[in-house]
């Protein structure tokens, strides 16, 4: 099955000179979303992944549906000020200025194998974030998967060292 088809390319938005990939045409069609998270379940079945931790909001989505999949637990990352429990937080890189990222200080034990799902890859800035926080707490990053890779910003530059899969590279 050809992914691509259900992913829509949405100009402009949220704001000029962005071409945003809309997911939605994929989630709707119950045969296209269960063959994304199919494929992404087939790279990771042999890698004893004790959780996936996935940012919001999109993530979420992709994230949570791997993890019934993989039989593995589920860890939200949140933007700041979500979370109610106590966080730790890493600052990230946005076209202008930064954010926070946080995650519950008890999210993951030590040495727990982690794979890290999200549906864009853009610059990898949130990415490298996320692997930050998890290796704060002693988690190990198994991996990175995402649905969609945009591979002209570069962003494997700041995830070196790292094991990546995308579904779909433009
Ligand atoms: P980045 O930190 O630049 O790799 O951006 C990744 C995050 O922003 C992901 O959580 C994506 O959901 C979102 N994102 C960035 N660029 C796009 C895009 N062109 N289309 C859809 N989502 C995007």
């Amino acid at each position: 099955m050809e992914l691509e088809r259900y992913i829509r390319d949405i100009p402009d938005f949220p704001k000029k000179g962005i071409m945003f990939k809309d997911i939605t045409p994929l989630l709707k069609d119950a045969r296209a979303f269960e063959t994304a998270i199919e494929m992404l379940a087939a790279k990771y079945k042999d890698a004893k992944i004790d959780k996936i931790a996935s940012m919001e909001s999109r993530g979420f989505i992709l994230g949570a549906a791997l993890s019934m999949k993989l039989r593995c637990g589920f860890i939200p990352i949140r933007k700041k000020g979500k979370l109610p429990y106590e966080t730790i937080r890493e600052e990230y890189a946005l076209e202008y200025g930064t954010d926070l990222l946080e995650m519950h200080k008890d999210a993951l034990e030590k040495g727990e194998n982690i794979l890290i799902v999200d549906d864009v890859l853009a610059t990898g800035g949130t990415a490298n974030a996320v692997c930050r926080l998890i290796e704060k707490l002693g988690g190990n990053i198994a991996a990175l998967c995402f649905l969609i890779e945009l591979s002209s910003l570069n962003p494997r530059k700041k995830l070196e060292g790292y094991p990546i899969e995308s579904l779909i590279i433009y």
